[in-house]
């Protein structure tokens, strides 16, 4: 499942595409993905100008020219194609089957920006001009907001017993974060996913944000170089190789300078959880 780096690293790659562009074509080809499309979205995008192109937790948003702004999930396994007769080098992947291809719209400058997506977990929405959107409105403030802080954090999490891993999940708390960044940001700062969240003191709060936004950044650097090396064979946007630290690693040793533990797996509310019990407290 994309996460807050991931979406952003779409959102960059489209953006030369697409910000500014008219939509001269759209063409939805069924009903609904993990919920229906509003019927009439194709008639909202075709003509339509996108003004800006931005990105709200692990959503995506192209604002019309003519008001309101289409809203994007890539759900589990959605991809972005950009093709076009002037991106000479761009190819398909032979294992991105056209016939998951659900959404392709046609700039004026005659780039085709197709959202494929096998699982059909994804989403398309329009939110319409001067209104909200259900799945926007209770999202807590982004990592990179000034408004998140080790104070706003500690006032959140005061008396909870929540484990601090399903804290970090909870999207009202802090949005963007899933299971791989929760994991990755936890070790760096030496924290137990079990750890109850309102035990834990400002100072390691404190570390904690800063983690969150070293872990994020470093993983956004990673997606857009790789979205340079795309932008030499292929049009697919969306995934890229990172190097995890403790995400995925279970039974590897931990790569924390001196510790000398074992990378450990457990679930939690279902999920899985990858962390150092020697280092992580
Ligand atoms: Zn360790």
């Amino acid at each position: 499942m994309p996460e807050l780096p991931e979406v952003e690293t779409v959102r960059r790659g489209l953006l030369p595409h697409l910000e500014g562009a008219r939509i001269a074509r759209a063409e939805v080809r069924r009903p609904d993905l993990r919920w229906p499309m509003p019927p009439d979205l194709v008639q909202v995008m075709t003509g339509a100008v996108v003004t800006s192109l931005r990105r709200r937790s692990k959503y995506l948003l192209a604002d019309l020219d003519r008001g309101g702004s289409v809203l994007w999930h890539l759900g589990m396994s959605g991809r972005m194609l950009v093709e076009g007769a002037g991106l000479a080098g761009f190819h398909r992947d032979p294992g991105v089957i056209a016939r998951h291809d659900h959404v392709v719209l046609t700039t004026d400058a005659g780039t085709t920006i197709t959202f494929n997506d096998a699982r059909r977990f994804g989403m398309v929405d329009l939110i319409r001009e001067g209104e909200s959107h259900p799945l926007l409105d209770h999202l807590g403030p982004e990592p990179f907001d000034a408004t998140f802080t080790p104070d706003y954090l500690a006032a959140r999490l005061a008396g909870r017993r929540l484990p601090i891993k399903q804290a970090l999940l909870d999207q009202k708390i802090i949005a963007g974060l899933g299971n791989i960044y929760v994991s990755e940001s936890l070790w760096r700062a030496g924290i137990d996913p079990r750890s109850l969240s309102g035990g834990i003191d400002i100072a390691r709060l404190t570390v904690l944000v800063g983690h969150i936004r070293d872990v994020l950044n470093d993983a956004i650097a990673a997606g857009g170089s790789s979205l340079r090396d795309h932008r030499q064979a292929s049009g697919e946007l969306g995934y890229f190789q990172h190097s995890f630290r403790t995400y995925d690693r279970e039974g590897q040793p931990c790569l924390r300078d001196g510790c000398g533990g074992t990378i450990t797996r457990i679930v939690q509310s279902g999920r899985s959880s990858f962390y150092c019990p020697d280092c992580q407290r």
